[in-house]
């Protein structure tokens, strides 16, 4: 033999991690009592506990005490009572004890890496080198966020206490991920771990009041889905933080809905893994093993789609196969394991099933010869192939060690192929050539890209995901707005009533005239040929205005999706944005003239409302190729690139207070930001809008850019929540009209902004185009890796 065939040969032994600290840590705690409220461990009020059973071998852990409603009550309670002194902690404070807590898990970090692969079934390499370092660098890092929080983000305070919710996936990575960010922002915290997973959570507890956390800043409740459910309605939570299955973050979408909570959602993913002709096959198939089989793939933005060019897909696919084959199933305290149990019985019943199921669709399943081990939850590592783009495996989040291969021809077939899913969390792209993967990453419609790389999670870089992959980012400058809030006024908002029109008072003082819909750059008449009178205070009718329907919609949808605009150069959008100001300017006394004689307002507060209005046009033009992205550079030999990306078709409802000014403020940071845009606008002076168009349709705007439908703001704002083409939508309105927005938008899980019906001060200053270019981006972070 020679040493080759000698190494080919070689077995692994056992490298096994002693698990005696954890378990004398599990013998030494009273689980029954293992609710942290206020800085006391207690008891659920009920005395109902919950078994945890260890993955690798079934047998019971602990028995962990339940909260019901009347536990997160006395949990939220704390959070409030604790919240003024924490808000007020200097930022100094605030990141000293970010700071020690971290210091003290990176003390404790074997026993929290032993802890979690006993807990949650994941080989103890990856605890340890994953999970407990990155959750260690999230409060330290965040401790810098602290200290300096009131330069990086003026004007904003916390947002007061979070409600905050995590899966099994990865338990103390996910808290860290919830709680460090929101202590930086002075927010208090409810968080509850998932039922199969508390263990982690009890430990990190018992840390921070070592770390001196104040009592109450922490609170964490054990229990399921009716204890997370009881966090989220509940009426003193303004915070809600929920990372989780996509199907319970809608749930979660409705339920807030019209509550004024903030909400930030990490859902599920369907990451497409991108192998083109040119990349690195070796390389590409050790990314494969990170990407699907880390955490036996059940991780949200696990590469469980293969999309290979079909050129090199025979050899990528032997490739994979062989590598499979010497993936080690196993004790996840053997640190040889790669792969170890799934969570739970209803997992691995859930992700056979899933095989299954792709099978029957027409899916090749295979599997490697590797021996289950004979206790847990086991399941092999599998690759579907000559799967259809509707197969199940295709669409549907498996979550487990299941890749599903499908191969494209070209590069704009791939592009195709990885954006034919409704979610949008990460993907991966395989190629030498860092020109085709810089072309390909923005194409793509994902929250986090990697390119040669996988699965790299950063404290300085934010993740999270477009579309049904939920909304809001962790990590990063962009995951600390989630916890904060500016200061709103409390006045409501309220519609103007439109008096009963006069039918006997017209103004035939000059030719009539027939304002239109405004859609794909042309005026059209309603599709319901129905049409509302316009009146001024008194009464009398200054003009009818077409009534908007869903076809109507329907058909500003399509126009702003097959617009041209979001392709356009940010210097050019500029240019369109200042052409648009100058022409309002010409016109501005006919605005100004029509705001007078409409609204009944004074002409010196109408003729400011216009000035106004081109100014703001002029300053979101003047930022259009400013409000840029950010580069980090994350402790790897990585750069991280924070793309500012549209949004992509938005919704606008506009208020009927300053029906200009608000009309301009809303459209102009969105189209500044490439977005498309379907204004809705004031419904008691839509006019207003029906004369911006004439001076949108001599701006040079490319059709669908921006489309107008005039109508009934209530039943359009409800057909445009609902449509599953709309990427976001903006609503001002009274507190019904942004409560069924936010409600009727959980369809799609489109980004919603309202004013949750309090009245806004649009003769704000610049910080108000701000807020709004910001509400008009969604972040992109693109891994770069560099070195040989
Ligand atoms: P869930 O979305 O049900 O659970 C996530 C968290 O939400 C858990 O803490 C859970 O409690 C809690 N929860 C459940 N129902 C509610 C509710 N109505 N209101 C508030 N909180 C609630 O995921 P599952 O654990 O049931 O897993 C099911 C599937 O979801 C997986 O197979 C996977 O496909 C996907 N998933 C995706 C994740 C991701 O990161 N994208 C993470 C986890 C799952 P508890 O678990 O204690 O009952």
């Amino acid at each position: 033999m020679n040493i080759l065939e000698r190494y080919a040969a070689m077995d692994y032994g056992p490298a096994p991690e002693s698990r005696s600290e954890a378990d004398a840590w599990l013998k030494a705690h009273d689980f029954s009592k293992a609710l942290f409220i206020g800085g006391k461990w207690q008891a659920a009020a009920s005395g109902k506990t919950f078994s945890v059973f260890e993955p690798a071998s079934g047998k019971p852990l602990a028995e962990v005490s339940e909260a019901g409603s009347e536990d997160v009550d006395a949990a939220v309670k704390a959070a409030q009572k604790a919240l003024p002194a924490w808000k007020k902690t200097s930022g100094y404070e605030r990141a000293r004890i970010l700071y020690a807590i971290g210091r003290a898990m990176q003390r404790h970090a074997r026993l929290f890496a032993v802890l979690e692969s006993i807990d949650n079934g994941k080989p103890i390499r990856e605890s340890r080198d994953i999970d407990v370092p990155l959750a260690v660098r999230h409060f330290i890092h965040h401790a810098g966020w602290a200290q300096t929080l009131e330069k990086a983000y003026p004007g904003y305070e916390a947002a007061g206490v979070a409600g905050q919710i995590i899966p099994w996936n990865f338990p103390l990575l996910m808290l860290a991920w919830k709680i460090a960010p929101a202590l930086a922002a002075g927010c208090t915290v409810v968080l509850k771990p998932a039922e199969f997973t508390p263990l982690t959570s009890l430990l990190f507890a018992e840390i921070c009041a070592r770390a001196g956390v104040p009592k109450g800043v922490v609170n964490i409740v054990q229990g399921g889905g009716e204890t997370g459910a009881a966090i989220v309605e509940h009426p003193g939570i303004d915070k809600i933080a929920f990372t989780g299955s996509s199907e319970v973050g809608k749930i979660i979408r409705r339920a807030t809905a019209g509550s004024g909570k903030k909400l930030s959602l990490e859902l599920g993913g369907k990451s497409a893994f991108m192998v083109f002709e040119d990349a690195d096959l070796d390389s590409a198939v050790e990314g494969l093993v990170d990407g699907i089989w880390f955490n036996q793939g059940q991780v949200c933005c696990a590469g469980s789609r293969l999309l290979v060019q079909e050129s090199v897909a025979e050899t990528l696919i032997a490739k994979v196969k062989a590598r499979m084959g010497h993936l080690r199933l196993g004790d996840p305290l053997d640190k040889n394991t790669d792969i170890g149990p799934l969570i739970a019985p209803v997992q691995l019943e859930r992700v056979k099933g899933m095989v299954a199921e792709g099978a029957r669709q027409g899916a090749e399943c295979w599997q490697p010869a590797s021996d289950l081990p004979h206790t847990g939850y086991f399941h092999l590592p599998t690759l579907a192939t000559s799967v259809a783009p509707a197969n199940v495996l295709a669409q549907e989040e498996v979550f487990g060690p299941v890749l599903a291969a499908m191969t494209f021809r070209t590069q704009e077939e791939g592009v195709a192929l990885a954006n034919n899913t409704r979610y949008g969390l990460a993907a991966s792209i395989w190629t030498e050539n860092v020109n085709r993967a810089l072309h390909v990453a923005p194409q793509l419609k994902a929250g986090v890209v990697w390119i040669n790389g996988t699965n790299m999670f950063d404290a300085s870089s934010g993740f999270g995901g477009y579309r049904e992959s939920g909304f809001g980012r962790e990590g990063g400058h962009e995951g600390l707005y989630e916890y904060l809030k500016k200061p709103s006024g409390k006045t409501a908002y309220k519609p103007i009533p439109m008096p009963e029109p006069d039918k006997e008072v017209g103004s035939a003082s000059f030719i009539d005239r027939t304002p239109k819909l405004f859609i794909g750059g042309k005026q059209v008449r309603p599709d319901g040929n129905y049409a509302i009178p316009v009146t001024d205070q008194k009464g009398r009718i200054h003009g009818e205005v077409g009534a908007g329907n869903r076809k109507d919609i329907r058909d500003a949808v399509s126009a702003a999706r097959a617009s041209k605009w979001g392709q356009a150069t940010a210097y050019n959008r500029a240019q369109v944005l200042y052409f648009l100001a100058e022409n309002l300017s010409v016109r501005a006394g006919e605005f100004a003239a029509r705001l007078e004689s409409l609204t009944g307002t004074r002409a010196k507060a109408a003729q400011a409302e216009v000035d106004l209005s081109i100014e703001r046009i002029f300053a979101a033009a003047s930022l259009a190729d400013k409000f840029e992205g950010r580069v980090h550079q994350p402790p790897a030999r990585v750069v991280t690139l924070a793309l500012n990306e549209p949004v992509g078709v938005l919704g606008i409802v506009a208020p009927d207070e300053a029906p200009l000014l608000a009309l301009v403020t809303l459209i102009a940071p969105a189209l500044a930001m490439g977005n498309a845009v379907v204004a809705v606008p004031s419904q008691r002076y839509p006019l207003i809008a029906t004369d911006l168009y004439q001076v949108i349709e001599t701006s040079d705007l490319p059709a669908g850019g921006v489309n107008i439908v005039t109508g009934a703001s209530a039943e359009l704002t409800d057909v445009l929540a609902k449509h599953d083409d709309v990427d976001g939508l903006w609503c001002v309105g009274d507190s019904d009209l942004c409560a069924l927005a936010e409600r009727e938008s959980a369809g799609n899980l489109k980004r919603v902004w309202t004013n949750s019906g309090l009245a806004l001060d649009w003769s704000g200053d610049g910080e108000l185009l701000e807020d709004f270019l910001r509400r008009a981006i969604e972040i992109k972070n693109v891994w770069v890796p560099y070195g040989d």
